[in-house]
């Protein structure tokens, strides 16, 4: 794909609004751009400077489109690094349609997925992580979320690997030079130095590779099983936790037979709740075949939230302490949180007599009603307390990408051989070989090395105009 022609998209969403902003970059944007407005102090757009907005109408020959606002960013201060010129019409579909064709006409191409932004990346206005956040930014939905993506954004985290990097660059150049005088027998690479190099490139990268179970979960919410019988209130939960009519409650025992997925901001955390149909043994098919989802369920999540009706545990006490064992044993290391619904229905001596039973058999029990609120800020604070949030609030840099995570990982099994090399004492050629690999690995972080490939997988994800 050519990457100095001109382009147009619509940067905010498509339908219609108050404002819509249509973008153009490219050598010819201001020239295009030009060709179709007309200011109403009669400047002439492509002889202003850079950073300057002015009101005008954007015309087809004679005929008028609309009265828009268009700002002017010169080459290379601009977001994608090219001139560019951002035209804030009014949000109808229509007029939006009809200014995008026009630029179309006189010369533009229509962007494709997140253009913009790869063109920023290729004028290094940002490095490839930096672009990457972008896309996490306009996806972030929680407190955390948006908080790891501006964090990545302003380079936190490829300024620490593009550091290491540098210093690793140091080393295999002198090992290298060293090659060019082998029959000298010189060292201008300490290998003390070196030995602590290779130490400290270990230990931030292990940080790093860690780091990833937080970020992930920070990233896409921590997914949340609840567990419990047909009429229990597992949707009257969702719902008390949602603060709004989300999940369908009825009074028909067994109607959430399938699986409802609700995504619950929580202390700026992202929870997402996985509805289920509960494990208790049944003929019916259809009910058994939720037994069997809610199993797969309980597989995906990171917490299960196992919910019972509080009425019912004087007569089925006993099968609900055996679904919490059969859940514990199968799942031995997910947290698990017991539910004590509808207390708001208990005399006050039941209350205690389930909280007595239940004791040895959880280390998390919640008593609450989810009709009237009592007891659900406490299985919040529950719930936020298997969320690891420390590093986030120490502002410590945590990986939240796939495509990172795995370059992480390859790095530090290169550098795990050259330690390896070293512990052998293995010529300068020897170890050079994995450190340039290692040093490989950290490039397609921050996208020194980069292929059309990659670039192509990374910005498909973007949506249009970005
Ligand atoms: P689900 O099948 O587990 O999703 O249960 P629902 O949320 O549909 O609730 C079943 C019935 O129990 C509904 O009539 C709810 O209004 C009622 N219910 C749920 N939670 C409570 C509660 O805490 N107290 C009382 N009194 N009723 C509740």
């Amino acid at each position: 794909m050519k990457h100095n022609d001109t382009i147009v998209a619509l940067a905010t969403p498509s339908g219609a609004g108050a404002i819509a902003v249509i973008r153009l970059s490219g050598d010819a944007a201001l020239e295009i751009a030009s060709g179709i407005f007309t200011s109403v102090s009669g400047k002439v757009l492509k002889e202003q400077p850079t950073h300057t907005i002015y009101l005008g109408h954007i015309k087809d020959g004679e005929r008028v489109l609309d009265e828009v606002l268009v700002s002017v960013f010169k080459n290379p201060n601009s977001y994608t690094g090219e001139d560019v010129v951002e035209i804030s019409c009014h949000g109808s579909a229509f007029i939006q349609q009809e200014i995008i064709q026009l630029c179309l006409r006189k010369g533009c191409r229509m962007a494709q997925a997140g253009e913009f932004t790869l063109r920023a990346f290729l004028n290094a206005k940002m490095d490839l992580s930096q672009a990457e956040a972008v896309a996490d930014l306009i996806a972030s939905d929680s407190e955390a979320s948006h908080q790891l993506a501006i964090q990545q954004m302003r380079g936190g985290f490829s300024n620490e690997i593009k550091r290491l990097r540098e210093e690793l660059l140091n080393f295999a150049s002198l090992i290298e030079l060293e090659l060019d005088f082998a029959e000298e027998d010189v060292e201008f690479a300490n290998r003390e130095d070196f030995q602590k190099l290779i130490t400290k490139i270990t230990q931030v990268l292990k940080r790093l590779i860690d780091s990833f179970a937080t970020g992930n979960v920070l990233k896409n919410g921590i997914p949340v099983a609840i567990v419990g019988e047909p009429n229990v209130g597992k949707s009257t939960l969702l719902n008390a936790l949602l603060n709004e009519e989300r999940a369908i409650v009825s009074e028909i025992a067994g109607t959430t037979r399938d699986t409802i997925e609700d995504e619950i901001t929580i202390g700026g955390i992202g929870f997402r709740f996985i509805d289920t149909a509960g494990i208790r043994e049944t003929t019916d098919t259809i009910e058994g075949l939720g037994i069997k989802k809610t199993f797969e369920k309980i597989e995906q999540a990171q917490v299960v939230v196992y919910l019972f009706d509080a009425q019912e545990f004087k007569v089925s006490g006993s099968k609900i302490k055996i679904e919490i064992e059969k859940i514990k044993n199968k799942y031995p290391r997910k947290p698990l949180v017991v539910v004590a619904n509808k207390i708001d229905r208990l005399p006050k001596n039941e209350k205690t007599n389930f909280i007595d039973i239940l004791t040895p058999h959880t280390s998390h029990l919640t008593p609450i009603s989810a009709k009237t609120g009592n007891g659900v800020e406490d299985l919040k604070n529950t719930l936020l307390n298997f969320v690891n949030t420390g590093a986030l609030r120490n502002n410590e840099t945590i990986v939240t990408n796939t495509r990172h995570y795995d370059s992480l990982l390859k790095a530090l099994e290169e550098i795990q051989k050259v330690q390896t090399g070293i512990d052998a004492n293995l010529s300068g050629d020897l170890l050079a070989i994995d450190i340039r690999q290692a040093l490989y690995h950290f490039g397609e972080i921050t996208g020194e090395i980069s292929n059309d490939e990659l670039l192509g997988n990374i910005f498909a994800n973007f949506c249009i105009g970005k």
